[in-house]
């Protein structure tokens, strides 16, 4: 009998197999060889037959050429950073892949002459907030806070009340990103009270600008003060407000929450936010505020590196003129209709033979803000062992645990997807 070796298919004719051509041609040469090497390997082996060489090296083709896949988030953080908080619009989706190409990010068309970068978002920026003299857009909130403690402060002072010297995650610390620029920190106050007069007595011909933060990961409680935006407007120098999340305007059910427009109008001279939090956009660092300043740093040498890409000025302008983000409907739903949709999962699960129940939950923002509101959310509960096997799935789901079960709750899941993530249960099952 002849050597089932030698019937296994050679590299040329897998390749030449129509649905392993349409695979290479979208994930391209060297991702398909490396998945027809493993399937001819496995068939010299005997794990497989030689006929299977092709349907295992389909099967084993990622689907995309990016590692980055998508993942569910049930884990009822609205905008969780380890999954890439805000999901983007349709609108923005569309404009990235508008933008993908080669586009007209620098050019104006009815000249031909080379444009201003990034205009139409700027544009649109001022649009949402008509508060602002100017705008202008860097890599994302750290980027723009380095830039303006850089182009306003090196070798100056920044003062700072001491309760907002905060850390905001894994390791990033506001203080040491500004003294990375080579300013100096001046602060204010103590941890849970800062007055006016701090503030005062911290100021010296050496000020570069006053600093607010935004706690936006954590609260103090208790005997504490703090000066408003619209006292520090007394001071004699300029008050930039690091606002954290990106609101435009006030959220009616984020009440804690501060909001570009309204920080503008309390008497800042420049707002720092970013755009992948509550904004519901991509990543970005947004600043807005006096246009003196605002040129300042636009013409600062800093800003070259630390400019955002056509595709991020694509989606942040769709993201700002588009229909309301995922962000912004996952903030509206009600607990009657999360309820509702995990009744309905929790059924078809049930049906299907795996062991579901529904409980209320509660959902937060995440680490984009707003640490002390609870938002009513619903949840479908499993047994603990589908967490682990729900994150290593096909279609990877990050579920929430909770006293040795796991939960799935739908605050940060779009209706849309509820199908996938009744199918990604069962496939794991
Ligand atoms: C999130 C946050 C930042 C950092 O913004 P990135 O866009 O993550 O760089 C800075 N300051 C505050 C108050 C924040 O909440």
């Amino acid at each position: 009998m002849a050597d089932p070796r030698r019937r296994v298919p050679g590299t040329d004719r897998v390749l030449a197999d129509p649905e392993v051509a349409a695979a290479t041609a979208r994930l391209g040469h060297r991702l398909i060889k490396h998945a027809v090497h493993m399937a001819q390997e496995r068939a010299r082996n005997g794990e497989i037959e030689p006929e299977r060489v092709v349907p295992e090296t389909l099967a084993a083709l990622p689907g995309s050429a990016s590692s980055i896949r998508p993942v569910l988030n049930a884990t009822g953080v609205l905008l969780h950073t380890n999954l890439g908080r805000a999901p983007l619009s349709d609108a923005a989706i569309h404009a990235l892949q508008q933008a993908a190409g080669t586009t007209n990010v620098e050019l104006d068309l009815h000249t031909g002459r080379r444009g201003p970068r990034g205009a139409a978002a700027i544009a649109a920026l001022l649009a949402a907030v008509p508060r602002a003299e100017a705008a202008h857009v860097v890599n994302n909130g750290a980027a723009a806070l380095a830039l303006a403690a850089t182009a306003l402060a090196q070798g100056r002072e920044i003062v700072l009340a001491r309760g907002e010297m905060v850390e905001i995650g894994d390791g990033f610390r506001i203080p040491e990103l500004l003294t990375a620029t080579g300013a100096r920190l001046r602060e204010a106050g103590t941890t849970n009270r800062v007055r006016l007069d701090d503030y005062r007595s911290a100021l010296g011909p050496d000020t570069g600008f006053v600093l607010k933060v935004h706690p936006s990961n954590f609260v103090i409680r208790g005997f504490t003060a703090a000066v408003p935006v619209s006292a520090l407007r007394e001071l004699e120098a300029p008050v930039v407000v690091d606002i954290g999340s990106g609101l435009l305007h006030p959220h009616p059910a984020l009440p804690q929450e501060p909001d570009a427009t309204t920080t503008l109008a309390d008497g800042a001279d420049l707002v720092i936010a970013s755009g992948d939090k509550l904004l519901g956009g991509p990543q970005a660092g947004l600043l807005l505020g006096s246009a003196e300043i605002v040129h300042r740093l636009r013409r600062h040498p800093l800003a070259r590196a630390l400019r955002v890409d056509k595709l991020t000025l694509a989606a942040l302008e769709a993201t700002l003129r588009g229909p309301s983000t995922p962000t912004a409907q996952r903030l509206r739903q009600d607990q009657a209709q999360l309820l509702i949709r995990a009744e309905r999962l929790a059924d078809a699960l049930n049906a299907a033979g795996v062991p579901a129940s529904v409980q209320r939950s509660e959902a937060t923002v995440g680490g984009g803000g707003a640490p002390d509101v609870a938002l009513p959310s619903a949840a479908v509960v499993l047994p603990e062992r589908f967490a682990k096997l729900l994150r290593e799935g096909c279609a990877p789901v990050l579920a929430r645990t909770e006293r040795d079960r796991c939960l799935l709750d739908l605050a940060a899941i779009s209706p849309e997807h509820d199908n996938d993530l009744r199918r990604a249960v069962l496939a794991v099952d």
